[in-house]
């Protein structure tokens, strides 16, 4: 009998859980955060090209606001529920604490498979859907972003629907715009910038050099095209990439920029060269970083035995399972979370929310300076909390470095009965 494959929500119960019993924690902070605050669940009629009419099913889960107004993305996936809403949203309060910016942790999106939608489709879905959450978000409340399936455009039709209802325009409802109307400069690469720089302050934590290492990326999306682009502008040799589709391979490594993105060209990167791989294989390339950049749940207990690299970069939200990330931490593997390899996201985001309210922009120069500062700093907290705690994985440092500032926050307002 195969046992039901783990859920979002109960890797990020059970990663909650390990790491508490390193810090201590009020143990009704840790039941407050082992549930989300809210669940928002609606459903609503999409008109497609042809005429017909659909209803689909959206969610807003937002999990905990005890730092600030929730945030999290908004993803448009065949695979979403409320459950992985649920886990997800328990990341980014985690991602935000690590991260040290004021906000609490959401996540969101419809269940509906991106690739069939027009762009007339995803825009009328933007905008009812827009409609059907617009009183549970607020620009102090809760600030969606794109993530899977979603992106600037549709974080610019969501600005303007919820404007129009407003009848005014506001800006703050959601970061990631384009930066025509608001967006900042560089939010589409922070989060595969900023799990660069995390790759390599790690690798130099082992000390080891940049220009030597080999990397194998996995979804060569926003996050993974922009992770390895910027670690092969910093000397590494990226050596395989994927999409959906499968994967190319070249262990004379990639010329990171030609490939086209998800986003410049979708399901292109196996027309990139015959040398075609399969993710599964791709996951278990000897190679120096692996970086999975694509979906939740990737590395498992049937592949984790067989990973070659010494550093795993989790540039998606919750690739690596439980029993998989027990597979790893005995084999002596670094696997630098998401909840702060990948916080770049949030960080910019959180730039872009502080422009919105005061009504100014940095270029983008001076963005990218600011989260390389950000992300160096979130490093650095976590090593020093990892050499504290001794013997603990970089996942359990990351948490216990969030926990204890969730921990502090909810002694400083209190928990009203
Ligand atoms: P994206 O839609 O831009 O790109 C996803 C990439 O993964 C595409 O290349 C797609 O073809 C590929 N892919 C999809 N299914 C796959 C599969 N089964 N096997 C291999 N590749 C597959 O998405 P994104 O925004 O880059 O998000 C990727 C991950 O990063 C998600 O887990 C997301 O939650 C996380 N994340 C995104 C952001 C953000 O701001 N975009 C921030 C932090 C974390």
């Amino acid at each position: 009998m195969t046992s039901e494959p783990e859920t979002a929500r109960e890797r990020a119960v059970h990663q909650l859980e390990h790491a508490a019993d390193l810090v201590d924690i009020d143990p009704t902070i840790l039941q407050r955060l082992k549930h989300p605050q809210r669940s928002h669940k609606v459903t609503m009629p999409l008109k497609r090209d042809s005429g017909e009419v659909e209803m689909l099913e959206g969610y807003r889960v937002q999990h905990d606001d005890v730092r600030g107004p929730y945030k999290g993305g908004l993803r448009y996936s065949s695979h979403v529920t409320e459950e992985e809403c649920t886990g997800l949203g328990m990341w980014m309060t985690f991602k935000c604490a690590v991260a040290d910016v004021p906000f609490g942790g959401a996540k969101g999106g419809v269940a509906v498979d991106p690739h069939g939608l027009s762009d007339a489709e995803h825009e009328r879905l933007t905008r009812r859907f827009t409609k059907s959450i617009r009183r549970y978000i607020g620009v102090n409340f809760d600030i969606p972003a794109p993530d899977m399936g979603t992106g600037a455009r549709t974080m610019s039709w969501m600005m303007d629907t919820y404007s129009v209802y407003e009848d005014e325009t506001v800006r703050g409802i959601v970061t990631g715009k384009s930066p025509d109307v608001g967006g900042v400069h560089g939010r589409e690469e922070s989060p595969g910038v900023g799990a660069s720089i995390v790759a390599q302050r790690a690798l130099e934590h082992l000390d080891r050099e940049v220009e030597d290492a080999t990397v194998a990326v996995q979804g060569f999306g926003s996050v993974g095209a922009n992770a390895a682009r910027h670690l092969d502008d910093a000397g590494a040799s990226v050596v395989a990439v994927s999409d959906a589709e499968g994967g190319v391979y070249d262990p004379d490594g990639l010329p990171t920029h030609e490939i086209p993105s998800y986003e410049e060209e979708p399901g292109a990167v196996t027309s990139y060269s015959a040398d075609t791989i399969s993710n599964e294989e791709l996951l278990t390339l000897d190679v120096d970083v692996l970086v999975p950049a694509a979906i939740g749940g990737v590395l498992t207990a049937d592949n984790a035995d067989d990973v070659q690299a010494e550093l795993v970069v989790e540039g998606a939200n919750g690739p690596t399972t439980g029993e998989a990330d027990d597979i790893l931490y005995e084999r002596d593997v670094d696997v630098v979370p998401d909840i702060l390899a990948n916080a770049g996201g949030v960080t910019a985001s959180y730039f872009e929310w502080l422009h919105g309210r005061n009504q100014r922009k940095w270029p983008k120069d001076k963005v990218m300076e600011e989260l390389e500062k950000e992300m160096n700093s979130s490093w650095d907290d976590v090593v020093t909390k990892k050499d504290e705690l001794e013997d603990v994985s970089w996942r359990d440092a990351s948490y216990a470095v969030a926990l204890e500032r969730l921990a502090i926050a909810y002694s400083e307002r209190g928990m009203w009965p």
